[in-house]
């Protein structure tokens, strides 16, 4: 790539085409895994539609490496690329809500800090992730997991409609009734497709207070909580999310410096009352070292993981769905909670089910819909001098607990785990394979957890 062919670029551009020593670059590059540091020829920031086309239209024409970068939040770090181009979407970060139609318009660059605190001037919202600062746009286009999942679906099951850019460099919009194929590819088959310049989501009422639960205990009776919570989320109404995490004991927590504790965080998204009386039993079993049921501002209880997942530490990643919570998988992941390392490490159990369930498998591109559970081995730390032992202890862990599991989520799915995308769609990839032909016949959307 020529300067000549990026002052062509930049003059068909609005936003900024940045290369290296130029200021921003450095910033516009980084993601939040610090294990990945790539150095693209140039980085556009697109303001609009109209840039992006022009990128894509560039980056085709001149066969260079295109990566879509939105929120940037993606532990495998396939949004930035070495030498190619960087689309960087962060600019177009502006969400729209119609409070009367209970719709929202996210730009593509928005992160769902911005999205809850618009959606909730109004008393709405819609699933999104648990950490304020991931993208929109890139957990959406993987399927989309969050305290709301039980009660409203994924993330991609409230999506309306999403605008796009395609391979050809057109603009063309992909909903129910227009390039339904798309739609459906869009909803789980991740960015395979085209570079997405805003996504319109269906809003439901939530709080603005909902009812949480935040309980720690001590890992010693890690095992007898773990019991009491399978049979909690048995008996859960679909309102109601909770999560299991191993996590280093946060400070303040009586008698647990350097330990890692369980921690329970639960969810009720509907009546602020209601929420309280059923999160309660949470904080009477056992012994906990600290409980809290109360109710809290929903859009804060979204950034309530943000402080634990810091950007730019050094990040691995190994998970799957589960088939259910086995007392053989419970004793298992208990062994590994005996050597937990990392001081950002959370071993994290998402209960789902409730509205994920209820979708044909095949309505969408994201095909698994009845799995109960998620299991994360989310390993992070700070150290490059940890970093071989610390993916040698992810991936035994991940070894021993694989015999439990249920396929695999393309969004948590790291660097070296494209080959388990036949875990992740099953018996969908077919027809994300016809689509991709379609639309994307030369595969210049490849930096990806690729359908090629
Ligand atoms: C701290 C943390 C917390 C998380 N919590 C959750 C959670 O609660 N629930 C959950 O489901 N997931 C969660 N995730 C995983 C998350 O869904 C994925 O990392 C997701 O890919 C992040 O999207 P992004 O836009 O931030 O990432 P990016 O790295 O910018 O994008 C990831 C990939 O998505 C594609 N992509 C992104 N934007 C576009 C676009 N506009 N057009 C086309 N393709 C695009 C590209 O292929 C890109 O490489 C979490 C991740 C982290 C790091």
């Amino acid at each position: 790539m020529s300067i000549g062919d990026l002052d062509t670029l930049a003059a068909q551009v609005r936003g900024e085409v940045l290369q290296q020593n130029d200021e921003g670059y450095d910033a516009s590059r980084a993601v939040w895994n610090g294990m990945i540091d790539r150095r693209p020829g140039a980085i556009v920031r697109c303001t609009g539609v109209a840039d992006v086309i022009a990128t894509v239209n560039f980056a085709r024409e001149k066969h260079l490496p295109l990566a879509i970068k939105a929120g940037g939040h993606n532990v495998s770090g396939k949004a930035v690329c070495d030498d190619g181009i960087v689309i960087d979407l962060s600019p177009m970060n502006n969400v729209h809500v119609d409070p009367d139609a209970r719709r929202a318009r996210a730009g593509a660059g928005a992160k769902w800090g911005a999205f809850d605190h618009e959606a909730q001037a109004f008393g709405l919202t819609t699933t999104g992730g648990v950490v304020s600062s991931t993208g929109v746009a890139g957990l959406t286009l993987g399927g989309g997991i969050g305290y709301l999942t039980r009660t409203y679906g994924l993330a991609c099951d409230n999506l309306l409609s999403v605008d796009l850019v395609t391979a050809d460099g057109r603009l063309v919009r992909a909903s129910e009734s227009e390039n339904p194929d798309l739609f459906w590819a869009l909803r789980g088959g991740g960015g395979n497709f085209g570079v997405v310049t805003s996504l319109e989501f269906q809003l439901h009422e939530v709080g603005p207070m909902v009812a949480t639960a935040t309980v720690f205990h001590a890992i010693q009776d890690a095992r007898e909580v773990l019991n009491f919570y399978r049979t909690f989320n048995e008996a859960a109404p679909d309102e109601l999310a909770c999560y299991a995490m191993i996590v280093n004991a946060p400070e303040g927590l009586p008698d647990q410096d350097g330990k890692p504790v369980l921690a329970l965080v639960g969810l009720y998204s509907g009546d602020l009352e209601e929420g309280k009386r059923l999160l309660a039993p949470l904080a009477k079993q056992g012994s906990p070292l600290l409980a809290v049921v109360d109710g809290m501002p929903y859009a804060v209880m979204q950034t309530a993981f943000d402080a634990g997942n810091p950007h730019g530490a050094r990040y691995y990643w190994k998970s799957q769905y589960l088939k259910g919570l086995d007392d053989a998988l419970l004793e298992t992941i208990l062994k590994w909670a005996g050597t937990f390392t990392g001081e950002h490490t959370i071993i994290g159990i998402e209960a789902l089910g409730g509205a994920q369930a209820r979708v044909d498998p095949g309505a969408t591109a994201f095909v698994h819909r009845d799995v109960p559970y998620s299991l994360g081995i989310w390993t992070g730390w700070q150290n490059p001098a940890d970093d071989t032992a610390n993916i040698a202890w992810t991936r035994e862990f991940f070894d021993a607990v694989a015999p439990f599991g249920a396929g695999a989520y393309v969004n948590y799915l790291g660097e070296d785990e494209s080959d388990r995308l036949g875990e992740v769609y099953g018996e969908n990839y077919t027809r994300l394979v016809e689509i991709k032909r379609k639309w994307d016949p030369d595969n210049l959307f490849r930096l990806n957890h690729n359908i090629a």
